[in-house]
């Protein structure tokens, strides 16, 4: 569970640069720095797609794939909180988790 700082501003998900989703994925099998990794959960907004009327969540599941990261135990991230970059970013491979730290 983590709280989820994210300056992804155009994700559906995004409000004050906290997530509103309860659950996120982190793709990054391969990676072994940050920019390598990528919020799967991010889906752009696009005129007719309103934001979620949720709230930033501060405990979500973060379910990683980035096994190299020194957070990750099983698949899941165990930081307390991460940091997911990708300002205006269009497709879901233009984002990173920033708090990645190799092994
Ligand atoms: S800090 Fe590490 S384990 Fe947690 S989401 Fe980011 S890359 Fe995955």
């Amino acid at each position: 569970m983590a709280e989820i700082s994210c300056t992804v501003t155009n994700c559906y998900y995004n409000k004050r640069n906290g997530c509103t989703s309860p659950v996120i994925k982190v793709d990054g099998k391969k990676a072994s720095e940050s920019r390598n990794t990528s919020c799967n959960t991010f889906v752009e907004q696009k005129p007719g797609i309103m934001s979620s009327t949720a709230e930033p969540q501060n405990n979500s599941s973060v379910e990683c794939e980035a096994t190299k990261c020194v957070y990750n135990k099983n698949a899941t991230c165990k930081a307390s909180d991460i940091l997911v970059n990708g300002k205006n970013a269009q497709r879901h491979e233009e984002t990173c988790c920033s708090t990645f730290r190799a092994h």
